[in-house]
């Protein structure tokens, strides 16, 4: 009877696009080899790019420190190989930024210093400061997509309640998989994860929140977990279901208002992939320099879920995937709704790589006037009016559309997907953000 209830989502907006979870969603998690050369940016979270340790032409081991947090929001970064500092150089990310990268030629023997498993006595004896300190010396970002420097995150002031702590395996881009595998592949160690972030928390009402296209492995992961720790929460499949205020709002009820964090509603959430990094982290003493990418779409020749260490090219990945198809055409980083193009195959695998989609060629969208339908905002689930905020940027007015709550456009896509006129709206959205930015 249970599967016929109401389920449960966001109340505001969204929408229902193919989720595309076909080319890869059978593939179980394979490693990629380690590559000759890896390029490790410095620039893996928001905030501060870290500051580099080591010298050209010394040696690196395997989870050493090479770059150390340089601000309050930034993070730690460490060696995914054995090896030797080739050059430091600048490059350009995604995103469009620059920052300092490491180029390490890895070594032909490699060591496995992470293979131990400290005692259960001594994860139960670390304190919530404890915990705080392995997670931020280990480098952890969130690995959702936000990158945001987890021990930040979860520092919470003395007298702040945490009620909820939803571990988010929604995963509501079309075509990602990486969640769906840890999932169903790393069943134990998400447990564990789940667990160290409960006590870290204080004991909170602990849900794995997954939609209903990932129901069958998120209930396998939960049989067993006899103890109550946490249940499991099946949303329905909307996007952007695993967006934190859609989450938190879909189990809930609550709303994040505007400007304001989900902190300030009780809840915290973190997504499954940071939880397995923290099990890593404080049960083994390994930092983050690997993550699971899938590579999917209808231009790669063979669709996989690679465990990748950070650094490595996605040349490197689209040739261990059996390269690009004859129609290839665009190669985006993340999932089609809020990833960004790859201009240059040389650009390195970072800590927030969920995904590399290759996508054959689509005729481009022509673009119409703005003819007042109103289904952008019908399809905001930030209840914002795209429409308006839009021609704002476009006539200057900028701050017009900052008084419209342009601040608070999450950039998931919803209203440019909607618009039967085919305008480009978060573009416009970036550049009204980042021109308001630069003036202030
Ligand atoms: S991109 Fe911004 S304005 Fe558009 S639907 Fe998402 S939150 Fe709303
Ligand atoms: S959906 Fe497009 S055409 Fe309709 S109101 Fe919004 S911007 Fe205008």
């Amino acid at each position: 009877m249970e599967r016929f209830q109401m389920l449960k989502t966001f109340r505001f907006g969204g929408i229902h696009p193919d989720p595309s979870k076909e080319y890869s969603k059978g593939k179980p998690i394979e490693r990629l080899p380690l590559p000759k050369k890896l390029l490790i940016p410095m620039s893996m979270s928001t905030g501060a790019p870290a500051k580099i340790l080591v010298d050209v032409g010394g040696s690196v081991a395997k989870g050493q420190l090479i770059g150390e947090k340089s601000g309050f929001i930034s993070a730690n970064v460490h060696s995914p190989a054995d090896g030797t500092v080739k050059a430091i150089r600048n490059i350009t990310l995604p995103a469009g930024n620059v920052c300092p990268a490491l180029e390490i030629e890895t070594s032909d023997e490699q060591t496995d210093p992470f293979s131990e498993k400290c005692d259960d006595t001594f994860v139960q004896g670390l304190s919530r400061e404890d915990l705080v300190t392995i997670i931020e010396k280990s480098g952890i970002v969130g690995m959702g997509g936000a990158a945001f420097p987890a021990n930040v995150k979860y520092n919470i002031k003395e007298g702040v309640k945490v009620e909820y702590l939803l571990i988010n395996a929604c995963e509501c881009e079309p075509f990602l998989t990486c969640d769906c595998r840890l999932l169903i592949e790393r069943r134990e160690e998400a447990i564990s994860g789940i667990r160290i972030l409960k006590r870290l928390f204080g004991n909170p009402d602990t849900r794995l929140c997954t939609e209903t296209n990932k129901r069958s492995e998120a209930e396998s992961l939960i049989t067993g977990v006899k103890d109550g720790s946490f249940a499991l929460e099946v949303l329905k499949t909307k996007y952007p279901q695993g967006d934190e205020k859609s989450i938190i709002n879909a189990v809930t009820g609550r709303e994040v208002p505007s400007g304001k964090l989900p902190l300030d509603v009780g809840c915290v959430v973190v997504n499954l992939g940071t939880a397995i990094a923290v099990h890593e982290a404080v049960c083994y003493g390994k930092p983050l320099y690997e993550r699971v990418v899938a590579v999917t779409g209808n231009g790669i020749r063979e669709p996989k879920n690679l465990l990748c260490p950070v650094g490595a090219s996605v040349r490197d990945v689209l040739d261990y995937c059996g390269g690009l198809t004859d129609k290839a055409d665009r190669i985006i980083s993340g999932g089609p709704m809020m990833g960004f193009s790859f201009y240059d195959l040389d650009t390195p695998i970072a800590k927030a790589t969920s995904g590399i989609l290759v996508m054959e060629k689509i005729a481009p969208k022509k673009e119409y006037p703005c003819i007042s339908c109103g289904r952008c905002a019908a399809a905001c689930p930030m209840r914002l009016v795209p429409t308006r905020m839009y021609k704002f940027i476009m006539n200057e007015r900028v701050s017009d559309a900052i008084g419209i709550n342009l601040l608070d456009c999450r950039e998931c896509g919803c209203c440019e997907y909607s618009c039967p006129s085919g305008i480009p709206l978060v573009q416009g959205f970036k550049m009204g953000k980042k021109i308001w930015r630069m003036k202030k």
